[in-house]
């Protein structure tokens, strides 16, 4: 058996050759799901999608096995942020989003809840959720995530309890789901490399986001520490984490059909190796 058989594995991909480029790309690979930026992620204007290129696109995903895609929406919308004039940037900047998502027929939008900088988490808690549901539309398709954070500065969303209590605020929670990336989940101090603690963070998503709330993983090891509050992904088996933790992740049967997504740092150079590691965990 081989990873790409048994689980929803997927990776980061480059549209370097254009969007319609990537189902096929995908399928190199053996992903059954895979994520790309639909727009440079460090800048807030985008050309508008070319109604040629959206039916391309369409026709090439259904061609090559109809691969779930996850979009990872810009870096730039912090939308844990107090400033007015920011705010009303990324309003508009995540309502493009969800519409570009929407005119293309992806399933997943994945973003960082970002920062409250010298604000506090509660407040920071509290714009996350007012900006989703500004943002939110009861007719939009595709299906919003909140990404665990690891933790650095003042970050939103290092915690499952901090995240369902972002949910709880949410007016359409039927559009909501959430990422686990596992770099950010280590550094954020989630020890799942052993039995026990795999164990006890599995209970903390029942008890606090549920698990019917995860919806995509971000499969990366991590170069630093557990903890460490310190986001460097590193290739799988290659990191701190090890091997071990990828193994419960993928033998878990309530995640068999997660999308986990590796953004690792040599991207599609380097995903063959990632895969690797996984089909070795297999045997
Ligand atoms: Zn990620
Ligand atoms: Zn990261």
């Amino acid at each position: 058996m081989r990873i790409t058989d048994i689980n929803n594995m997927g990776g980061h991909l480059s549209t370097s050759r254009g969007i319609d480029a990537t189902p096929g790309r995908a399928k190199e690979f053996g992903f059954k799901s895979y994520q790309i930026f639909t727009k440079s992620q460090m800048q807030w204007k985008a050309k508008p999608l070319n109604e040629e290129t959206v039916k391309k696109f369409k026709d090439e995903k259904a061609r090559n096995g109809n691969p779930v895609v996850m979009i990872h929406a810009s870096y730039l919308l912090n939308t844990a942020s107090s400033d007015p004039v920011l705010r009303e940037k990324v309003r508009d900047g995540f309502t493009m989003e969800i519409e570009r998502a929407d005119q293309l027929g992806m399933e997943l939008l994945t973003f960082h809840p970002g920062s409250f900088k010298d604000a506090t988490l509660e407040i920071g808690i509290r714009n996350v959720a007012d900006m989703l549901n500004d943002v939110l539309r009861k007719e939009q398709n595709v299906m919003v995530l909140i990404e665990n954070s690891a933790g650095q500065g003042n970050s939103v969303g290092k915690s499952f309890a901090d995240i369902a209590r972002i949910i709880d605020l949410i007016n359409y929670k039927d559009k909501l789901g959430v990422t686990i990336d596992t770099c950010h989940t280590w550094a954020a101090g989630y020890d799942f490399s052993k039995e026990d603690g795999y164990g006890s963070m599995i209970d903390e998503i029942k008890e606090t986001i549920g698990m019917g709330q995860v919806k995509g993983f971000h499969f990366n090891d991590s170069k630093k520490g557990l903890g460490e509050h310190t986001d460097r992904h590193e290739m799988i088996g290659k990191g701190t984490i090890g091997v071990q933790g990828f193994k419960y992740l993928i033998s878990d049967k309530n995640f068999r059909n997660i999308p986990m997504i590796f953004e690792t740092p040599r991207g599609e150079d380097g995903y063959m190796d990632d895969i690797k590691a996984l089909n070795e965990l297999l045997k």
